[in-house]
């Protein structure tokens, strides 16, 4: 089997360990099975002959044999669950890091739901399935042919029955465990649909609660979880009927020898010993193989989970390093530039656009909404390539550089900066790990952040995001700028959110922006054009191409234009607003 053998690959690291458990598997195995011998000697020779010494003797050593076979087997437990837990961290860590590497056009196919579900609960059954239940599963199984192997030597004639029941068990298995399988793949999909539409709902929960939508969104989630519980119903169904089937043929077994192991000793042909004896085998056998049923089910349930793990970690990932990796100085270049995303090929996002940031220019891109300005800011961090056209920095295509490069050198303040639960200081440094406490300060009173900061009890060292306090958006805003500036990058890319703040907030994230502003190449996505007019050129979009392009003052002079149009436009709504 394919995925049989990914497992093996996967636990590589670990089988000095599951050699180790392997050998004390070797040893209470063959303890387990030493033992019927014992109770056979007792009964037939002890017991039949009246000798209190031998009974003793053979006593102590079903002892002894018990003792080893304890302490054998907590041992390959250990063993065989540590191999286990070792084995789904290193997938976790994998699958992490795997779906991080991923490029974005992945994650705009992808629900962040989905992919926690994935990595939570696939990776919760093969947790389950690869350290207690692998530990169980070769245990079983050993036994399972140790037993049978007893049998055969205990009584030949006995044993032969066996072989009748273990061609039907098998092919009943092998059926039942296709079945399993399709159902727990259909069952954790559709659990990391429901995970989906859950984390939706939470991580959006000021819109649901201000649309008093709970009641909607509680029947979304439940009809996803409806339908991953159909499909569990289902799994139960098959999963009780063969436990059921194999139990069945397991106490029809022991009846059958008990009735034909006792004609033979009323025959003579057995002693009681030896019909005792084989009797334990069977029951040894009969409980290994009920365990290994109910085992088969959830390896089958962990291959079926593991198929979209295994997909994922087969996926290739970005790499970061390949191409060029000193940033080139000089200008950057749209040349007729023509974008869809993928997700959407049909629509041209971007149409033949072409324009130039000269060294430490400051750039203002404006349009109206959905025009495609925050699209160029996409594509200047490569997170997408373009269709047709290039972008070049000084000269150099933006294909031949390295994506870390790229990602090193523009630092970006997004719209709706994020950031980590961590503290602020280590919010600020996230723009440049290597910074000191001295350079994070510097950093945040340049973006006058420093002061907000200092009037926190905890100063530098308080915790932002769920476990800590919520900044307001300007405060955000402010803490986002530090962090871009920490970073010193040569492009410096702002995606305006100055329509979310209040003008007091706006006030100071606009002159924090200013003083920066000529130290280098400078990007604005201007979403108010109040900001705009500092700028030393203004490129006006709409339908994804350049229509004007002009100082403020040169751009407003055109009656005509399109920027006159939303300058008075906004003018107009600001007014109304008043
Ligand atoms: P702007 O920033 O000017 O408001 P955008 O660049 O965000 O405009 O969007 C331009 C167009 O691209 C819009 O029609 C939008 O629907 C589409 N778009 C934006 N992001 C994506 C995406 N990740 N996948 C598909 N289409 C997108």
């Amino acid at each position: 089997m394919n995925i049989m053998k990914k497992f093996f690959k996967l636990s590589r690291a670990e089988w000095p360990l599951l050699g180790l458990g392997l050998f004390f598997l070797a040893i209470s195995s063959a303890a387990l099975l030493a033992y019927p011998h014992f109770i056979k000697d007792i009964i037939d020779r002890a017991m039949s002959n009246k000798d209190q010494s031998q009974l003793n003797q053979a006593a102590l050593f079903a002892l002894a044999i018990f003792i080893i076979q304890s302490i054998t087997s907590a041992l390959r437990y250990y063993y065989f669950t540590l191999a286990g837990e070792k084995t789904v961290k290193r997938l976790r860590h994998k699958l992490f890091s795997q779906i991080l590497g991923q490029d974005i056009t992945f994650f705009d196919q992808q629900k962040t739901g989905e992919l926690l579900g994935r990595l939570g609960s696939d990776t919760a059954l093969l947790q389950n399935a690869l350290s207690v239940n692998i530990s169980m599963l070769v245990r079983s199984f050993v036994q399972a042919l140790g037993g049978i192997a007893m049998m055969f030597a205990t009584s030949a004639k006995l044993s032969s029955f066996i072989l009748l029941i273990i061609p039907p068990l098998g092919f009943l298995a092998a059926r039942f465990g296709k079945k399993v399988r399709a159902f727990s793949k259909k069952t954790q999909d559709a659990l990391a649909t429901s995970s989906g539409v859950a984390e939706e709902s939470i991580g959006n929960v000021r819109t649901v609660k201000a649309f008093a939508q709970e009641g909607l969104e509680e029947k979304r989630y439940n009809e996803r979880l409806e339908a991953s519980f159909e499909l569990s119903k289902q799994k139960i169904k098959v999963v009780a009927s063969f436990t059921n089937m194999v139990t069945m043929v397991g106490f029809a077994a022991v009846v059958f020898i008990v009735w034909y192991g006792g004609k033979l000793v009323i025959t003579g042909e057995l002693t009681v010993g030896t019909l005792t004896s084989f009797l334990l085998y069977v029951i040894t056998v009969s409980f290994s193989v009920g365990m290994l049923g109910s085992l088969w089910t959830d390896f089958m349930s962990a291959f079926g989970a593991s198929t979209r793990i295994f997909e994922l970690l087969e996926k290739p990932v970005e790499d970061l390093k390949i191409g060029k990796n000193k940033f080139p100085e000089g200008d950057i270049e749209f040349n007729n530039v023509s974008f869809s995303y993928p997700t959407r090929k049909e629509f041209a996002v971007l149409n033949d656009l072409s324009f130039k940031l000269r060294p430490q220019e400051t750039v203002a891109v404006v349009g109206s909404s959905g025009a495609g300005k925050s699209t160029l800011v996409q594509l200047l961090l490569r997170f997408y390539d373009v269709n047709s056209g290039s972008i070049t920095f000084g000269g150099t295509n933006s294909k031949d550089l390295s994506l870390e490069t790229i990602r090193h050198s523009i630092g970006l303040v997004a719209q709706e900066p994020i950031l980590v639960s961590e503290s602020l200081r280590e919010n600020i440094r996230y723009g440049n790990p290597s910074a000191t406490d001295a350079d994070v300060e510097a950093a945040a009173k340049l973006a006058f952040a420093h002061d907000f900061i200092k009037s926190f009890p905890q100063g530098y060292n308080t915790l932002v995001g769920e476990r800590g306090i919520q900044l307001s958006g300007g405060q955000k805003q402010r803490v986002a700028i530090a962090r871009a500036l920490l970073k010193n990058p040569q492009v410096l890319i702002l995606d305006e959110a100055t329509s979310a703040l209040d003008s007091e907030s706006e006030h100071l994230v606009q002159m924090a922006l200013d003083r920066e502003l000529g130290k280098r190449t400078t990007l604005i996505i201007a979403h108010r054009l109040s900001t705009v007019k500092r700028a030393d050129k203004i490129l006006v979009m709409s339908e994804g191409t350049i229509v004007e392009t002009g100082t403020h003052d040169e751009l407003y002079q055109n009656n005509d234009g399109l920027y006159h149009k939303l300058v008075n436009k906004q003018f107009e709504q600001t007014k109304e607003q008043r």
